[in-house]
């Protein structure tokens, strides 16, 4: 019998690569969209199977248990959230209630209908905020400096009571920034990778950013959600770091974009007061040598490929005959 995973928030960057994996891998998939949700990136997939789609409130813990008694999974991956740190700061208590409320109603389904289901819970690097130590190790201390943080942490600690007192056999991976040409809008990457593309095409002539000095461990999305299918496939539930090992800054991650299309970016970036936080961890690398060890897990798109291919993608859509 073909194995059904579900993938909640299926229409983002890390649920679009997943529900390609899972597709290859012959399995059913089912994804679920927030009410009213359209795919965010126009590359959202890039396959000739599309996944069952189906909307679900994750503020509603009846319409959770639905689907999940409807579909009766084997791998549940719980990817949805409200993810920007930005966002959360604008909105802590939607972002709670998505973010952190909405994994426990995910587990809570899983518990009453599905309780032989494994389940995969997309956590963050966020929880470790100005860390304690580097790189951040599975035991390192937890302690979260914005809301959406705060959401994770309150997920993450739900899995594990989960796991540990109610019997759900969940898994987190705590994953560092991943991106992809299909990254969302609002994260510092895409908007690098859009700007040095507009003005390599006489399109824009600068770019506005925040914090250049912000160094996070960035992977690529591809390589990420091969862990988190890796992290289900073992008979006991663990939680796992999912991250590079590298560090970079935010002026860094400008010098590969713009040095793509040959140009040099502190002709073009300038710094904007608007795009800095009130709290942003300095530096978030991760040690990822539990899942390199247990999952036989390891990166295959390097830092250079990655931020290529999201420039490329750019550059395609302002070349392409739709934006003509
Ligand atoms: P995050 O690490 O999940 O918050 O991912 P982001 O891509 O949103 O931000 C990564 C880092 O880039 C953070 O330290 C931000 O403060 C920094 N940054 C600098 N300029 C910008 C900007 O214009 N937009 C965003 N989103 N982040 C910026």
């Amino acid at each position: 019998m073909t194995k059904r995973a579900l993938i909640t928030g299926i229409l983002g960057q890390d649920g679009s690569y997943l529900a390609e994996l899972l597709l290859k891998k012959n399995m059913t998939v089912l994804g679920t969209t927030a009410p009213g949700e359209q795919p965010r990136s126009p590359r959202w997939l890039d396959s000739d199977v599309i996944p069952e789609l189906m909307e679900a409130d994750l503020a509603d813990a009846d319409a959770m248990r639905e689907v999940v008694s409807g579909f009766d999974p084997d791998e549940v991956y719980h990817l949805a959230a409200q993810s920007s740190v930005a966002a959360s700061f604008e909105d802590p208590l939607a972002t709670f209630d998505i973010t952190g409320s909405g994994a426990l109603r995910v587990l809570e389904a899983v518990r009453t209908q599905a309780p032989t289901a494994r389940v995969m819970l997309a956590c963050s690097a966020e929880m470790f905020g100005q860390a304690e130590e580097t790189p951040q190790t599975e035991n390192t201390l937890i302690c979260p400096v914005n809301p959406y943080a705060v959401a994770k942490t309150a997920a993450y600690h739900g899995a594990r009571v989960y796991r540990e007192a109610m019997g759900v056999a969940v898994s987190c991976a705590i994953l560092y920034n991943h991106e992809s040409p299909r990254r969302g809008d609002g994260f510092v990457t895409r908007k690098i990778a859009r700007g040095a593309a507009q003005i390599a095409r006489g399109k824009a002539s600068e770019l506005l950013l925040g914090n250049l000095q912000a160094q996070r461990d960035w992977g690529a999305a591809q390589d990420y959600v091969r862990a988190m299918w890796l992290m289900l496939q073992r008979p006991k539930p663990d939680d796992f770091i999912i991250a590079t090992g590298q560090a970079r800054s935010v002026g860094d991650f400008c010098d590969a974009a713009f040095n793509h299309v040959g140009l040099h970016w502190q002709d073009h970036v300038r710094v904007s007061e608007e795009f800095f936080r009130p709290t942003d961890p300095a530096l978030m690398c991760g040690n990822s040598s539990k899942a390199r060890e247990m999952l036989g897990w390891q990166p295959e798109i390097s830092f250079e490929q990655m931020v290529a291919a999201m420039v490329d993608a750019e550059l395609a859509l302002l070349d392409g005959p739709s934006q003509k």
